[in-house]
């Protein structure tokens, strides 16, 4: 029976985790109607959480790591799906309750899976992954609550980390004045060249503020969390909206009513993992036509799957410019 490789976390006695490689056989596989061979996968922060073997984010044990994947169907009896389509899949759960990204297999539900929108191939996919697609996500979101480029500007946080460099990138070809807040201004030439016209030193927003801020800009993406998402809604003009995605300064949202009750300013929560498939498939509609491929190019590297341990403990450290992607096989 032929094996593949895969990148396991798994949980001892004494409640330790650990992360290692192991060979599995297509019958180690989770239940599904859809087997994959990935040919790619990516790195995002919650990888990098995944991977530290420390983190609450794995629910079952063993579990293959990965929150994302592309690849070609090998076998399936879903409806949707033949052998040889070219799929992708974000969260869902992948490396929380069901084996994840990091192996040469898997086998999942064909419900979970897109097939790779045209112009995208399985490279792009993942140098978009989970973090651009919710770059995406909260785009799609400020677009719903009505906002547009003529409102103002908009603030991306964590700027030159994945979701920040997708957000800037779709924003500014969107036609939206972007500021971009950083705590590498080494990094504000790369930030420019995404499309970013002001960059700001995330110290500005870092620190407790004021209840209610000079009014700054009508939208923002915000996946820093903590005192920055608080300085972020209080410094939001009149009925504008922050897009909430995540934690990177921490979990807590030190904040106070004032901007909602006397500005009507929005707080739009943003979540990947099990966002419905219409609202996915209309985010990859939209990353086909609205992201830059070039700029995608620009800010993505690669890397060996061997790599992916060394990769993910940087990440963690706010060390990685824009988005890696993992070629699997
Ligand atoms: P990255 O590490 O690539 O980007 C995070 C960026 O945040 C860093 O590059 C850095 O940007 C900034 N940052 C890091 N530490 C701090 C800090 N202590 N204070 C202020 N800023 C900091 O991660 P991702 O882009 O993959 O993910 C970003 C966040 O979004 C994570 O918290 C992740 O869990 C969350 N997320 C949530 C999703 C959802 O479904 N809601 C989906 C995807 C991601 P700079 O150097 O420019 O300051």
């Amino acid at each position: 029976m032929s094996t593949f490789k895969a990148l396991m976390v798994t949980k001892d006695e004494a409640g330790a985790q650990h992360v290692g490689w192991t060979e599995l056989t297509d019958s180690d596989l989770m239940d599904g109607d859809v087997t994959v061979r990935i040919t790619h996968s990516t790195i995002n922060y919650k990888d990098g959480l995944v991977l530290s073997a420390k983190s609450g984010v794995p629910r079952k044990f063993p579990m293959v790591a990965g929150i994302d994947f592309a690849g070609v169907v090998e076998q399936s009896t879903h409806t949707g799906f033949i052998a040889g389509d070219s799929v992708l899949l974000n969260g869902f759960g992948l490396s929380e309750t069901h084996f994840g990204g990091y192996a040469e297999k898997a086998r999942v539900k064909g419900d979970w899976l897109i097939k790779l929108p045209k112009g995208i191939d399985a490279h792009h996919a993942m140098a978009i992954g989970t973090a651009g697609y919710t770059a995406m996500l909260s785009v799609l979101a400020l677009e719903r609550h009505g906002l547009k480029p003529s409102d103002g500007p908009a603030l991306v946080t964590g700027a030159a980390g994945g979701v920040g460099s997708v957000a800037i990138a779709l924003l500014a070809k969107l036609g939206w004045n972007v500021i971009a807040s950083t705590g590498r201004s080494s990094e504000a030439d790369y930030l420019k060249s995404l499309g970013a016209s002001e960059i700001m030193d995330r110290k500005e927003l870092s620190e407790p503020g004021r209840p209610l801020g000079k009014e700054r800009w009508a939208a923002g993406v915000d996946s820093v969390g903590s005192h920055t998402l608080a300085n972020a809604i209080s410094m939001t003009k009149a009925h504008g909206a922050i897009a909430a995605c995540g934690l990177a300064q921490g979990m807590d949202l030190p904040s106070n009513v004032a901007p909602f009750i006397l500005r009507g300013v929005s707080l739009l929560g943003i979540d990947s993992v099990m966002c419905p498939m219409a609202l996915r498939l209309e985010a990859w509609k939209r990353l086909a036509i609205d992201l830059d491929m070039k700029k995608l190019d620009s800010m993505t590297r690669s890397i060996k799957f061997a790599d992916v341990i060394d990769e993910a403990a940087t990440i963690l450290k706010g060390g990685i410019r824009g988005r890696v992607v993992v070629n699997i096989s």
